[in-house]
């Protein structure tokens, strides 16, 4: 390790809050799908920030906006037009809901957007203590309406009380979630396809029980895709390849190319819900992240990268399953969970191959999530499925 690396983990040490365990490697420069550190060791990089740099590092078309944006005007405030926020709302309705937009910063905020939508759309309804429904293994952030959405993080009685009026139910239980959805619903909120848990893909059965159910009392269906949307499962939004068209999406991450920026997008039904007051943010819809997301959407929102995500994500999971210690594969696109045989380690197997150049991440003790960015090629597939072969 150099001196440099030294130097930062004991800054770390003395003057960061302890919320996050670090792999011990300092990066320092990326290009596509390569990280370099502070060494200039090579990694290939198959999770991409957390599904957040999916049209790969630095992509020069992103960096020119940022740069462009940033020498033009970098902040003016939600008191005033700014043309790349209209632009970007435009253009993530047509792509989607055809609804109205709210510009958060985050993920986390994109969903208190939505959850702040379904109350005051329940209330509108009559209802005066609206409950909002999830399945368990959810995850939609750390604030404390999403912390209360996020049933096994909820469950920390030492960061309590809890917001009220939030239930789960077990995993893709159809049955269980139309018994959960009643009067005082005023939402079912779920994850196309479960991140953070382990890449679990909710059933088609289960997004159709929850339409049906809340179409039956009036609520409305938010679909969280700040992890599966923005082109990672191979359709622009996950919602796509399923059987439904939810109320609200929620995107982040991808979206910003790696500039923060989180939207919660409506259909006509939730479009006129939140009114001048309800709402808003000082930070959000900002100029530099949104012209970076116009610049995101202008390389992700193209059927032929679409089309080669799902190429290479039959690519990717042919050579996953034929190798030897791997139990399933799950997922969608390039959102990929490697499910392992019992014995085998994930978080060693992670750490063994951090040290062999591949960056990679472990939500459970069984199981390695693959998140590469969009733009991979196919020896870099090969590579990455060799390295994992070689670690198992
Ligand atoms: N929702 C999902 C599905 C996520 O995967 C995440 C982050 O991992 C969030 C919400 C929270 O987003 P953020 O960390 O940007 O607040």
């Amino acid at each position: 390790m150099s001196a440099g690396f030294e130097q930062t983990r004991a800054l770390e040490e003395r003057y960061l809050m302890r919320t996050y365990k670090r792999a011990p490697v300092d990066f320092v420069r990326g290009e596509g799908a390569i990280l370099w550190d502070a060494e200039g060791r090579e990694y290939l990089d198959f999770l991409s920030g957390i599904s957040v740099c999916s049209v790969g590092h630095c992509h020069p078309d992103v960096v020119t906006a940022v740069c462009e944006q940033v020498g033009r005007l970098m902040h003016a405030s939600n008191l005033f037009y700014t043309e790349p926020m209209a632009r970007l709302a435009q253009r993530l309705s047509d792509s989607s809901l055809g609804g109205r937009v709210f510009f958060a910063n985050s993920g986390t905020e994109a969903n208190e957007c939505a959850i702040k939508v379904a109350r005051k759309h329940a209330h509108g309804r009559g209802i005066a203590a609206p409950e909002i429904v999830s399945f368990e293994g959810e995850f939609h952030g750390r604030s404390y309406g999403a912390l209360a959405a996020t049933p096994a993080m909820a469950r920390n009685e030492a960061l309590g009380p809890m917001l009220p009026g939030f239930r789960s139910v077990p995993f893709n239980d159809a049955e269980a979630l139309r018994a959960a959805v009643g009067e005082s619903t005023a939402a079912v909120l779920l994850e196309p396809i479960q991140g953070e848990s382990g890449v679990f893909v909710t059933s088609d059965e289960a997004l159709s029980a929850a339409r049906e159910a809340c179409d039956e009392v009036g609520a409305l269906l938010i679909l969280d895709e700040i992890q599966a949307g923005m082109g990672r499962t191979g359709s622009l939004w996950a919602y796509q390849q399923t059987p439904v068209r939810p109320d609200v999406i929620t995107a982040a991450k991808a979206l910003g190319g790696g500039m923060p920026i989180g939207a919660c997008i409506t259909g006509p039904e939730a479009a006129d819900v939140l009114q001048p007051g309800d709402h808003g943010s000082t930070f959000a819809g900002g100029p530099v992240a949104t012209a970076a997301a116009l610049a995101v959407l202008e390389i992700v929102d193209d059927p032929a990268l679409l089309r080669r995500v799902r190429e290479l994500s039959a690519a990717l999971r042919d050579g996953l399953t034929a190798l030897a210690g791997v139990r399933e594969v799950r997922g969608r696109g390039l959102m990929i969970g490697v499910g392992l045989e019992e014995g085998i380690d994930a978080a060693a197997a992670g750490a063994t191959l951090l040290e062999r150049g591949l960056v990679v991440n472990v939500p459970r003790p069984d199981t390695i999530r693959l998140l590469p960015p969009l733009v991979v090629d196919s020896s870099q597939i090969e590579r990455a499925v060799g390295l994992i072969g070689e670690a198992l």
